[in-house]
């Protein structure tokens, strides 16, 4: 690689117009077609940059000044904004948010799916984008002989301490601290990641918002926990609307929270939630959405494009713990839901039992293995859904969806590029894309989820 052919070179500064927003909420400016990542700068704004790091397709340069701004940028309200890398966006006013969202699935559906003229109606927004997350996660360490949890900085394991974060909702910062205290009342070592040694890992608050019933999960290294009863009738004391109170043990060096294994200290191994009318029972490890007012407004645009009348048969593919499932149960004659995490169908059977909704039957294993064989066996749903993770669905699910002819496919994707890629596959295949329309699940950050329509072309 030669260096020098390079328009800019490491440590030049330059005055730079930023044209485009990475999916990762990096500005994008361009030197002679070379293309410059600069971090926390908008669109069409002029800004003085110093470069750190040139390949040789792309370079990173850091902001001095803002010489020109633009009216959506905003002061990032949180104080450590920089530091924490939870949030990326929190510099860019809430419209310019949705806007940016929106353009987002625009330009890729285009770009990578060759999607045009298809309408992607503005982004749905909450009212107030700010303490939405149901659950915190949050590990525990130690500095000069304190307690102290909070968040890793960006690229790095090094913990930073934290009391207040203002995408939780209050209910889970209360309890991180409470718990906190708590820890330290007893002297509680935290986990020592590059010793292995130490008790406490992270601790997991998880809150139902609609019920007012909290978890909270220790997580800890071994399964001895000293002072164990103290510590649960402390977290009782300081915490009324506790209903749960479980220990999963992770003995692995690794930095996935959750190990295998989970005892119930107290209380229930559940709490509840309500999206619309239906019940959710939710354990330590399940995965629900960590937005509970825009799931729901989520699942009631799959709803409406699924546009049920009451005699269809639906499968659900990448049905989690039957959340969406279950929703279309309440309108479908029967609901197939399949999910590859064998917990989770154990959670979306009891999920249907606790509505009375026995309309639905749940299957675990692959979705590209399982809807094939349904296919073999006669299934023909009159409508599919799918809400593949961020990869995109399996070339051979696609396939098949090609095959059953369903007259309407409803996609819920948190990836535009996979969707795009997908959605190609499928208008090859006899499919239309009819209307798209992206949800906020994630206010602050740059992760954009939307819900697209296809039907069968006549
Ligand atoms: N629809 C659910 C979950 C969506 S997340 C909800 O809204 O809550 C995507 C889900 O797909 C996860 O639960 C994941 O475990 C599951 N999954 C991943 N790969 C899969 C596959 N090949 N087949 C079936 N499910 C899969």
């Amino acid at each position: 690689m030669n260096q020098k052919k390079l328009p800019v070179q490491k440590n030049d500064i330059v005055t730079v117009e930023i044209e485009d927003l990475t999916h990762e909420g990096a500005g994008v400016a361009k030197i002679e077609g070379y293309a410059l990542f600069i971090p926390n700068t908008i669109p069409g704004e002029v800004i003085e940059a110093k470069v750190l790091k040139t390949n040789k397709g792309y370079g990173f340069a850091k902001l001095l000044t803002v010489k020109e701004e633009v009216q959506s940028r905003i002061e990032p309200p949180c104080p450590i904004f920089h530091e924490c890398g939870g949030c990326q966006i929190q510099h860019l006013n809430y419209e310019a948010q949705l806007d940016f969202k929106r353009n987002q699935v625009v330009n890729v559906l285009e770009r990578l799916g060759g999607i045009k003229d298809v309408p992607v109606y503005p982004t749905l927004g909450m009212e107030e984008p700010w303490k939405y997350r149901n659950k915190s996660q949050v590990p525990f360490g130690e500095r000069d002989g304190q307690l102290i949890a909070g968040f890793y900085q960006k690229r790095s394991h090094r913990i930073i301490d934290m009391d207040h974060c203002i995408i939780q909702q209050e209910e889970n910062d209360i309890a991180i601290q409470a718990i906190k205290e708590i820890a330290a009342r007893y002297q509680i070592k935290p986990y020592d990641e590059e010793k292995h040694r130490g008790t406490l890992r992270h601790v997991v608050v998880r809150y139902g918002k609609k019920t007012g019933e909290l978890m909270v999960v220790l997580v800890t290294r071994g399964k001895e926990l000293p002072h164990k009863q103290n510590i649960i009738d402390d977290i009782k004391e300081a915490l009324p609307k506790v209903t749960s109170i479980v220990q999963n043990i992770n003995g692995n060096k690794t930095n996935v929270i959750f190990g295998e294994k989970t005892l119930l200290l107290w209380g229930e191994e559940y709490i509840h939630d309500y999206i619309g009318d239906i019940r959710f029972a939710i354990s330590a490890r399940s995965f629900y959405q960590v937005n509970p007012v825009q799931t729901q407004v989520l699942y009631e645009k799959a709803l409406e494009y699924a546009d049920l009348k009451g005699h269809e048969t639906v499968i659900d593919a990448y049905c989690g713990i039957g959340t969406i499932s279950l929703f279309l149960a309440q309108k479908a004659k029967k609901v197939l839901g399949v999910e590859i995490v064998p917990e989770a169908i154990s959670d979306a059977k009891h999920n249907a039992r606790i509505n009375s909704l026995d309309n639905v039957d749940f299957a675990v294993g692959e979705a590209e293995k399982v809807i094939p064989w349904w296919y073999s066996q006669g299934v023909r749903p009159e409508v599919l859904v799918v809400d593949p993770p961020r990869k995109g669905c399996d070339e051979k699910l696609l396939e098949t969806i090609i095959q059953m002819k369903a007259e309407r496919v409803v996609y819920v994707s948190c990836n535009p590029a996979t969707l795009a890629r997908d959605l190609k596959v499928l208008e090859e295949g006899g499919y239309q894309t009819k209307q798209v329309q992206p949800v906020d699940m994630f206010p602050q950050s740059t992760h954009v989820e939307s819900v697209t329509q296809l039907t069968l072309k006549q």
